[in-house]
């Protein structure tokens, strides 16, 4: 007997049954047995009828004195039950419970539990369950805290209750061996598996229930972590080319029109650092947005370069891969390295040929969309790739660009920073670098919120500004005007304003929908400043870099995340003046006024990180890709950081020990590391 059984071996389920619970994603005995309530009923009082009042659920003793069945509408079956407790009759009204209702008669003693409601001149009761009354010294559910567990098809509560004590009968000796070693279990204070799963289920008292729950929430925290973090230690067995520092590159940082920041050199040295020893790196640069990550990336390209390697750095969006190309190359060009371009736009002739010189070694840095991805690019030569706002990929084309070359040292650049217990569940495997500083000279951008009301105002002191030289963005929601939805579209916008300004002011448009020539022509006029003001979608949320606009106006803004509005703010005070960041609020309630506070406040990408993790949790912020990650029961990054910091301890313990899956002493980890599904995640 295995707690790794399929369900069928439980008695009372057969085929059928097995089938409903496998659509509920339980297949094991353990899958089961970690299907938790969502909720818990008390249902310890018995209680007659005369003494509960409108409202309150509890059991009745009372004897059946009629039955009636009756079809109501839309195949909705009722059964009312006439029953009297003694002092008092009621009738117990059942929905959809005919079959439960039939195995009874007039004249039985039963236990109703239900809830006492009124209907309009009518007293009755919701019935909920109905049992013997000679059964109830064998059944939990009476006289106990009962759970409730989230249902879907046609498993009934009861079903489940039922089975998971079955399932327990059976397996209650295979949980008496914990999977978490006994050492950590005593270190934090851990009820152990038995007993932590019995209470989760069937809990004795509230103290126990909190024990249980702590018990479980560090676990999936615990295993989590060993998944993501030993699958880690097996790819260290992997070989990766051996890059050295090579002394070009002081040439090269002395040759850049700034002074690095100590953050960035640390960075660099870091990276470099452990590209040197020969093991794939896996790391993540996290820094807030203008803190200066593309030269960090351009420089240990051009590292690789000098020492003969290729690399490869993967962006979201066309505009960007342009962008970066451009000043990558810019500075690159000079010391003899050779980078090209390759997005989905670019023509089939120059994409052979970039293949072809990858292939050859003749391009060093090859910088693109996820046309890298695709497969006719074949790069033995890669030692770097580059993922850059990583969270816009997916795992597996973040891993899809690790597969080129041979095993590549990997770098992730996030756009914003990722609030600390993010980063440790969903980048747990990773190293990670913090840039914790912004080039010097920077001025904090001035934020205010406004309402569509002041729009005019605004925009009027915006030609203002601009006929003094100032360029501006301004964001809006939408590409074009849409029907169903009232906001404010980036088309509709840049005639308003072409009209109003009458030439007066020159004004761009940029969105998603234009051709790859047009965008290139568009960015490359305003940053130039032939454009004064560029309308735009968010599809400059991502990495543009004009440093000499200094206002940016996001329409709509409440429709906005957090991070996403400080990535957008981020677009201006890149240069030595003074920016402004306008938030035009369209429909404002006071949630959103809150929100859009957090920002007008801070700076900060990693508060304003921590405040978008706690108001939208982290499914939300994670982006829907990678939601699989934080999946958990019921652990929750966002209520439970303590125990997550524990749990890493722990974790990053057990690794400095050297422990190893395959011993005999830890099988029972393995297992669950390993069994525990979602392994599709790493
Ligand atoms: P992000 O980290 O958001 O990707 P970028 O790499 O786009 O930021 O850099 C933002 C701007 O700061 C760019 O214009 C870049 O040239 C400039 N920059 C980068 N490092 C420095 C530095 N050490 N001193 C001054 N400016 C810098
Ligand atoms: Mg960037």
């Amino acid at each position: 007997m295995s707690i790794y059984d399929p369900i069928l071996t439980i008695k009372g389920i057969g085929p059928k049954k097995a089938k409903y619970f496998n659509q509920m994603g339980i297949f094991s005995i353990k899958d089961l047995l970690y299907y938790f309530p969502r909720a818990y009923e008390d249902r310890s009082k018995i209680k007659n009828i005369s003494s509960m009042a409108e409202g309150e659920k509890a059991y009745i003793r009372a004897v059946i004195k009629k039955i009636e069945n009756k079809k109501v509408k839309h195949g909705l079956r009722m059964s009312k039950v006439l029953i009297y407790d003694g002092q008092e009759s009621i009738y117990a009204v059942f929905f959809n419970k005919n079959h439960m209702v039939k195995t009874f008669s007039k004249g039985q003693e039963v236990l109703v539990y239900g809830k006492l409601s009124k209907k309009g001149v009518y007293t009755q009761i919701d019935g909920y369950e109905m049992y013997r009354a000679s059964e109830a010294g064998g059944n939990q559910k009476i006289g106990a805290v009962v759970p409730v567990y989230p249902l879907s098809g046609k498993i009934s509560n009861t079903d489940i209750y039922a089975s998971v004590k079955r399932a327990f009968e059976m397996v209650s000796s295979e949980l008496e061996k914990d999977h978490i070693p006994a050492s950590i279990l005593k270190e934090e204070g851990l009820c152990p598996l038995n007993t932590a799963l019995e209470n989760i289920h069937f809990p004795r008292d509230k103290k126990s229930l909190r024990q249980s729950m702590y018990r479980m929430v560090f676990e999936e925290f615990f295993i989590m972590q060993c998944r993501l973090r030993l699958n880690e230690r097996n790819n260290l067995a992997k070989k990766s080319c051996v890059v050295k520092k090579e002394e070009k590159i002081y040439e090269l940082i002395d040759s850049l029109p700034f002074k690095l920041t100590k953050a960035q050199v640390k960075a660099i040295d870091e990276i470099m650092g452990e590209m040197a020893l020969g093991m794939p790196m896996n790391r993540l640069l996290q820094g807030d947005v203008g803190c200066g990550k593309t030269i960090i990336a351009a420089i240990c390209m051009a590292n690789c370069a000098f020492g003969g390697y290729q690399s490869l750095m993967m962006v979201p969006t066309e505009v960007v891969a342009q962008q970066h190309y451009n000043s990558i190359s810019a500075t690159l060009e000079k010391f003899g390295v050779k980078t090209a371009l390759l997005t989905g736009n670019t023509k089939k002739d120059t994409r052979e040929d970039i293949y072809s010189r990858m292939k050859s070694g003749d391009i060093d840095i090859l910088v693109g969309t996820h046309a890298l991805i695709q497969e006719g690019l074949e790069c033995e030569n890669v030692a770097l790739v580059i993922t850059d706002e990583q969270h816009r990929f997916g795992v597996s084309q973040r891993n899809m660009l690790s597969k080129k070359g041979n095993s590549p040292h990997a770098l992730y650049m996030s756009a914003t920073p990722i609030p600390r217990s993010l980063a440790i569940t969903m980048y747990a495997d990773m190293d990670m670098t913090v840039v914790d500083e912004l080039p010097s000279g920077r001025k904090k951008v001035i934020t205010s919120i406004i309402t569509g009301e002041k729009r005019k105002q605004l925009y009027d002191s915006l030609m203002e500004k601009v006929k003094s030289g100032v360029q501006a963005y301004i964001v809006c929601p939408l590409v074009e005007e849409s029907d169903s939805l009232s906001l404010n579209s980036a088309v509709e916008t840049y005639e308003k304003l072409k009209r109003l300004w009458k030439g007066s002011v020159k004004v761009g448009l940029l969105h998603g929908r234009l051709s790859s020539e047009e965008k290139e022509d568009t960015i490359r006029d305003f940053k130039s400043a032939k454009i004064d003001v560029l309308v735009c979608t968010t599809v400059v949320e991502v990495g543009v870099d004009a440093p000499n606009a200094s206002i940016i106006i996001i329409e709509n803004a409440e429709r906005f995340g957090l991070s996403q509005l400080h990535q957008l703010r981020g677009r201006v005070g890149r240069g030595s003046i003074q920016s402004y960041c306008v938030l035009v609020c369209e429909s404002c309630s006071g949630e959103s006024i809150k929100r859009l506070n957090v920002i007008k406040q801070s700076c900060n990408g990693f508060e304003i990180a921590q405040k978008d993790l706690e108001i939208r949790g982290p499914g939300e912020f994670a982006g829907h890709r990678q939601h699989g990650m934080l999946n958990f029961r019921i652990a929750d990054i966002s209520r439970h950081p303590d125990i997550l910091e524990k749990a890493k301890k722990q974790v990053d313990k057990l690794i400095e020990e050297g422990i190893r899956l395959e011993s005999d002493g830890n099988s029972l980890l393995k297992n669950i590391i390993v069994k525990n599904g979602n392994t599709d995640i790493c």
